[in-house]
C-alpha cells in the first residue's frame, strides 16, 4: 500500500506564526524540541472557551461552572484514548512534566522509599528525570544510578540489566533524548524494570508529539509529558499513573478540590486523580491540551511519524555534507531532533548567525548537563522538527550553516 504525500503546506496553513519573516528571511522553526508553535484549532478552541464557557470548575452550581466541569473532565478522556490508557482517573493534570515527576518524586518516593533503596536512570536523561531524584537522595539516602550510553547515544538494554539490583525501586527514563533524538527501547526497559520488582517512569516529553504512545503495550508505571511540547499551551501537562499504584499514593499539594472533608481535626482525601491536582487549575490550558489532541489525531500519530522521519533523514544527509559539521547522536532509532557541533563556530556563534537568516535553533546544554559532560561538550546547536518542519526549513538550515562555515571556516 503506498500511502499519500504528507501536505506539510495545508498543515502549516494552520500555525499562522509560521507566516512571518525573521530578519528579513521566512522563518525556519526549527526549535519545536524546546517548544512546539501551536495551531489555530488551539488558539481559537482556547479563546471560545473564554468567550463562552469560562467560570471555574468542580465547586459551581451556576450554569457556566457546569459547562466549564463538564468540558475540563472530557479532556481526561481525550487523553486517555491519546496515550491508550486503561481508565480516565488514571490521567492527573499537572503544570507540565517536570511537575509531574516531582509529583512522583514527592508522594510515591516519600512514601515507598527508604535509605539504600535505588532509582535508576539514564546518561541521557534531562535535568527533569534527575534533579527530583536528587533531591529524594538527599532527603532519604537513596541511591541514583546512571546507566551508560554507548558513543553512538544508544541505551543497551544489556547495560540497564546491569544497573538493575535487588535494591532497584524505580526506572526512570526518557522515551526520546532531547539532545540526541535516540529512541529508548521503552518496552524492553520497563519490562526489564518489572523483572527486577521496580516500576517505571517514563517521560515522554520528546515522544508524545512525534509518535503514536501505548502506554498499556508499554505497561509503564508512570508516564509524564508537557502539553506545550504537544502543540498546546504552556502550564498543562498529564501524570498517567497506573490506577493501582495511584490509589496508594497519597497527595502532595494540599489545598482545595483534593479534600473530600475537612475539619480542622482531620482532613481526608478524593480519590485520583483530584486527590493530585490541589487548587484552581489550569483550566484553559487544559481545554487547549484537547484541543491540541484533537488536532493531531485528525493528522494521525502514524503520518507525523513517518513525515518526521523523511525530514530527519533529509537533514541528516543534507547536514553531513557541510564541512567541519559533526553530528552528535548517531543512534539508528532516531526521533526528530539534529544535535551538532561545527569545528569553525561555538554552538551559541552558530544558532545567533542562523538567527540572522531565520533559522531559530537552540543552543546550549539542553538542561542534559551531566550527558554534555558524558560527550565531552559543553553545548550543541540543536535543529529540532514538528509537523510542519518542511525541506525548504531544512534547506534554509543547510544553506545559513554554510554561512557559518564561510565566516569561521
Ligand atoms: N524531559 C524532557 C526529555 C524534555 O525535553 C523536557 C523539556 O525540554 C522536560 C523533561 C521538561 O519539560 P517541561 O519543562 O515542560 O516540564
Amino acid at each position: 500500500m503506498t500511502s499519500l504525500p504528507f501536505p506539510v503546506e495545508r498543515y502549516r496553513e494552520d500555525f499562522p506564526i509560521l507566516a512571518q519573516q525573521i530578519h528579513g528571511h521566512p522563518l525556519a522553526y526549527l526549535d519545536t524540541g524546546a517548544s512546539a508553535q501551536k495551531p489555530r484549532a488551539v488558539i481559537e478552541a482556547m479563546t471560545r472557551f473564554m468567550e463562552n464557557d469560562y467560570a471555574n470548575i468542580h465547586r459551581g452550581v451556576h450554569e457556566l461552572s457546569q459547562r466549564a466541569t463538564d468540558k475540563y473532565e472530557a479532556v481526561r478522556s481525550v487523553v486517555q484514548n491519546f496515550i491508550k490508557a486503561e481508565h480516565d482517573d488514571e490521567i492527573v493534570f499537572t503544570h507540565g512534566a517536570t511537575d509531574a515527576i516531582n509529583l512522583v518524586a514527592q508522594t510515591w518516593g516519600r512514601t515507598f522509599l527508604k535509605a539504600g533503596d535505588e532509582i535508576v536512570i539514564t546518561a541521557l536523561e534531562h535535568h527533569a528525570n534527575i534533579v527530583p531524584w536528587q533531591m529524594l537522595r538527599e532527603a532519604f539516602g537513596i541511591d541514583l544510578r546512571v546507566v551508560p550510553i554507548t558513543p553512538e547515544g544508544e541505551v543497551r538494554v544489556e547495560d540497564v540489566k546491569a544497573a538493575l539490583s535487588p535494591k532497584t525501586k524505580l526506572v526512570a527514563f526518557a522515551h526520546v533524548s532531547n539532545v540526541l533524538g535516540t529512541v529508548l527501547p521503552a518496552k524492553e526497559i520497563v519490562a526489564l524494570a518489572h523483572e527486577a520488582g521496580a516500576l517505571a517512569l517514563v517521560d515522554g516529553c520528546q515522544s508524545i508529539s512525534h509518535m503514536p504512545v501505548d502506554v498499556r503495550d508499554m505497561d509503564a508505571d508512570f508516564f509524564v509529558f508537557s502539553g506545550h511540547k504537544l502543540y498546546g499551551p504552556t502550564g498543562i501537562g498529564v501524570l498517567y499513573g497506573k490506577r493501582e499504584i495511584l490509589s496508594r499514593m497519597p497527595p502532595w499539594q494540599g489545598g482545595g478540590d483534593m479534600i473530600a472533608s475537612v475539619t480542622f481535626a482531620e482532613t481526608t482525601y478524593k480519590e485520583p486523580p483530584h486527590r493530585f491536582e490541589a487548587g484552581t487549575p489550569p483550566i484553559t490550558e487544559v481545554i487547549g491540551l484537547g484541543a491540541a489532541i484533537d488536532y493531531v489525531s485528525a493528522i494521525g500519530m502514524n503520518n507525523i511519524a513517518q513525515h518526521e522521519k523523511d525530514i530527519l533523514a533529509y537533514a541528516t544527509e543534507k547536514l553531513s555534507r557541510v564541512d567541519g559539521m559533526r553530528i552528535v547522536g548517531q543512534a539508528k532509532n532516531k526521533s526528530g531532533i539534529i544535535s551538532f557541533i561545527m569545528e569553525q563556530a561555538h554552538p551559541h556563534d552558530i544558532g545567533t548567525i542562523l538567527d540572522r537568516h531565520g533559522v531559530a535553533i537552540r543552543a546550549g546544554h539542553h538542561c542534559a548537563q551531566p550527558l554534555m559532560e558524558h560527550l565531552g561538550l559543553v553545548a550543541t546547536a540543536r535543529a529540532s522538527f514538528g509537523l510542519y518542519t518542511s525541506r525548504e526549513d531544512i534547506d534554509a538550515l543547510v544553506a545559513a550553516v554554510e554561512k557559518v562555515e564561510e565566516i569561521f571556516g
